[in-house]
């Protein structure tokens, strides 16, 4: 059912296109939302290395070029799920480690150029009301979206409120203490992080440091990890042949994301909890039945719904229309009004 109390009317909703971004560390996406249904997706490497300026053109650039193949020019708003850290009073990436412009402008330079309103907010925030305006999840009113992918994000919804924090930061919970004793660095350079032991780009690093102490087997996975050559891909495909080291890894990244999981559900105290990302995405079959069995052992509360996010890796971009469908009253402050 959907809510009446939409910042956008329903009438203009249904001639204009709404266009999405989803801005990671590696890929662009954007898509052409049309009647609440995607229309058209394009994938594109992230720009690397321009200055904002340039930067910001291609972004535009990739939107116009598809806005054409369709003859739109019409839009109700253009809405942007983003890798942070953000500073969303200035419509800003700010310091972000895995771009480079580290530091750029988003908001105003596609509002000036679109004149339409532009609505922004971090990846996973997008991503969980994306769950609840368009995946059909709209009756929970407490809910969380958690990635398990290059690093680990979550976005919160409480009590029906899209959780913000002072500058669109909160719950950066891949940056969560849960080894207080471990040396394993997380990618922002402290220690014991959860993003440490079960972000993508922190495998290597990771299965290195457990080959170390490992005792048992030699085996091939073994072998790559001591190397410091066992990446994500390979620790699953390996466990898959059922090599005990990569199935040991495997064990231990779903220990450390229950011990995860748990201090989201302590907490925000959500009724689901849907998770995506690459590395959960493709080993859903291995991860699972092992998260939910280690959350029974940590989690205070009876664990909610746990499922597989609904648009699979579109769910920030499915969450970036929804901003514009759907502006969230605290994010009002904060959109480009032409
Ligand atoms: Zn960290």
């Amino acid at each position: 059912m959907r809510s009446k109390s939409q910042s956008t009317g329903e009438g203009e909703e249904g001639k204009k296109v709404v266009v999405a971004l989803d801005l990671g560390a590696s890929k662009l996406r954007i898509g052409i939302f049309k009647e609440r249904k995607l229309l058209d997706l394009s994938v594109v490497n992230t720009p690397q290395g321009l200055d904002e300026k340039r930067f910001i053109f291609a972004i535009i650039k990739e939107i116009k070029r598809l806005l054409k193949k369709h003859n739109l020019d019409d839009i109700l708003g253009i809405g942007i799920a983003t890798i942070g850290p953000l500073d969303l009073k200035a419509g800003k990436v700010t310091n972000t480690p895995n771009i480079v412009p580290h530091t750029f402008e988003l908001r105003d330079p596609l509002g000036d150029t679109f004149k339409t309103k532009i609505v922004m907010a971090n990846d996973c925030v997008a991503a969980v009301w994306g769950e609840y305006v368009l995946g059909g999840w709209e009756s929970y009113h407490d809910q969380v979206y958690v990635t398990l992918s290059t690093g680990v994000g979550v976005g919160v919804i409480v009590e029906g409120n899209l959780l913000l924090g002072r500058r669109g930061n909160s719950h950066e919970l891949g940056h969560a203490v849960i080894n207080f004793e471990s040396e394993l660095r997380c990618g922002c350079g402290k220690i014991g992080h959860w993003e440490a032991f079960v972000g993508g780009k922190n495998f290597n690093n990771m299965t290195k440091v457990l080959a170390e102490s490992w005792r048992g087997p030699r085996s091939t996975a073994y072998k790559e990890a001591i190397l410091g050559k066992l990446d994500a891909p390979k620790v699953f495909k390996y466990a898959r042949l059922r090599d005990p080291f990569a199935e040991y890894v495997v064990d231990f990244v779903s220990k450390a994301s229950a011990a995860g999981l748990s201090t989201v559900i302590a907490a925000y105290d959500p009724e689901v909890i849907h998770l995506g990302g690459s590395i959960y995405l493709n080993n859903e079959d291995l991860l699972l039945p092992r998260i939910r069995s280690y959350l029974f052992k940590y989690s205070v509360f009876e664990p909610p719904i746990i499922k597989r996010t609904t648009f699979e890796s579109l769910t920030p971009l499915y969450g970036a229309a929804s901003l514009v469908y759907r502006t969230p009253k605290n994010l009002e402050k904060y959109v480009y009004v032409p």
